[in-house]
């Protein structure tokens, strides 16, 4: 068995959903199981729609409706479909209405909102294959095992998922049916839907996977793969061929928008091989993410940036020798649940960031009873993957980069996976500094990258 996920611009319109159709029929004999995002940009056009139903009093949601009723149509899918489609419009046209009507909008509502995309795709992809003689199955993810916790936008799904998933799978491939379920939703134990965080379709997918025991997660996306940066910075990126589960994480974690930072965790529990693939391109070999390499790499596998960050910095003299200090400090981010990405400390102070979005008013009271506390926005996290400890070279590397450029660290963090170093810039630095490291780390020529290249 095989899962194979494709993801929104995949399944965009009529056209994409035949291309992949053939990838799928390829692969009939290892016994797939497709996990659908919703159509194209469906899922912020649902979310657009809400805002727009907090303000005006007449709902729209047209660009929705037509988008699937005109693919409906331009894939020559007869009644029936039509027929399922229609009450499931019905019912996000009253949504919409009660949320024009309440004006409000929480969590709770916004993933039943959303949940209609996939609900609506995989629909019409299912009755798709089913009209081209491959008997397959639409169904919502909680029809094929997912059950969650109901934490609203940002759910995790329980322990129970592991068996029910295979329970309602695998006798739907054995009587050779191809089941085509949704991503990004789930259920909580009271029967409210939920969704796993945006982009979380590729979590479903391995979940699938690892829980199915499948030969491989492939992950069809729009790009030939994970690349060494980001192609809008540096369009000298390459795909990366191999790369590990906690590399891959990492990577996702610190701005690389390709795969979603948690998806890499059922798979890597059981060592199922994901596979990174472009649809647009489906010949390209793509990226595999396994537990250790296929093949020899260089140190540094890929860079990746990650913009709107705070840096705060905070300082005291108690620190030294003392204990409990760090408790203090990290109960505070604990009570104005507020997440901490990275961390360095000195004998006498702490630095760490966080997302920008978060208001610290309060935070920094609290603070400022026990220290010295400093706030900059504007910053960057620059982020080196690869087998850093096999190379020291690289953090070499990565200073005389920014000396060269005369942009300052402000921070520097390596991570007990040794498998990153991060380090702050302004903002508006990050770009160079990426292209800059991009260009040593992997356009250098082999006579002159000699260090780099034999040292792993
Ligand atoms: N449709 C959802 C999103 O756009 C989930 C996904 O695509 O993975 O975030
Ligand atoms: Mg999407």
């Amino acid at each position: 068995m095989v899962v194979m996920k494709f993801g929104g611009s995949s399944v965009a319109n009529a056209e994409r959903i035949r291309y992949i159709s053939e990838l799928v029929k390829a692969e009939l004999s290892r016994k797939p199981v497709l996990v659908l995002s919703a159509m194209g940009d469906t899922t912020d056009h649902l979310l657009e729609a809400a805002e727009r139903a907090l303000k005006d009093p007449v709902v729209s949601m047209d660009k929705i409706e037509e988008l699937h009723l005109k693919t409906i149509k331009e894939l020559g899918l007869a009644a029936p479909v039509v027929e399922e489609i229609r009450p499931l419009l019905g019912e996000l046209r009253n949504l919409l209405v009660g949320i024009s009507l309440i004006k409000e909008l929480t969590g709770r509502t916004k993933d039943y909102l959303v949940s209609f995309g996939e609900r609506l795709s995989v629909r019409i992809v299912a009755a798709y294959f089913n009209v081209q003689g491959v008997p397959a199955r639409a169904l919502d993810s909680w029809d094929a095992g997912f059950l969650s916790d109901s934490n609203f936008t940002a759910a995790e799904l329980l322990p129970e998922s592991w068996s029910l998933i295979p329970q309602a799978l695998i006798p739907l491939i054995q009587g050779g049916i191809l089941p085509v379920v949704t991503g990004f939703i789930a259920r909580d134990g009271a029967g409210n839907i939920t969704t796993l965080g945006r982009g979380g379709s590729d979590l479903s997918a391995t979940t699938i996977a690892a829980a199915c025991g499948a030969e491989e997660a492939q992950i069809w996306k729009d790009v030939d793969g994970i690349l060494t940066a980001d192609p809008r910075l540096v369009p000298e990126a390459l795909p990366v061929v191999t790369i590990t589960y906690d590399e891959a994480a990492e990577l996702a974690y610190f701005g690389a928008q390709v795969l979603h930072p948690r998806a890499m965790q059922p798979c890597s529990k059981t060592g199922t091989p994901v596979l990174v693939k472009n649809s647009y391109n489906s010949g390209a070999p793509g990226t595999r993410i396994t537990a250790v390499l296929d093949q020899k790499t260089g140190p540094v596998q890929a860079i990746t940036s990650r913009k709107k960050v705070t840096l705060v910095d905070i300082v005291s003299s108690r620190m030294l020798g003392q204990y409990g200090f760090l408790e203090e400090v990290f109960s505070a981010f604990a009570k104005y649940h507020i997440s901490v990405d990275m961390v360095a400390t000195s004998e006498v102070s702490v630095s760490l960031t966080l997302d920008t979005d978060y208001d610290l008013g309060l935070l920094k009271k609290d603070l400022a009873k026990i220290a010295a506390v400093e706030i900059k926005t504007g910053k960057a996290i620059v982020t080196i993957v690869g087998d850093i400890r096999r190379s020291s070279n690289i953090l070499a590397q990565a200073f005389g980069v920014c000396a060269d450029l005369e942009i300052p660290v402000q921070m520097v963090s390596q991570g007990a996976s040794k498998v990153n170093i991060s380090f702050i810039v302004n903002d508006t630095q990050a770009a160079d500094v990426v292209r800059a490291l991009h260009r040593i780390f992997f356009e250098k020529k082999p006579e002159s990258g000699g260090s780099i290249s034999k040292s792993r």
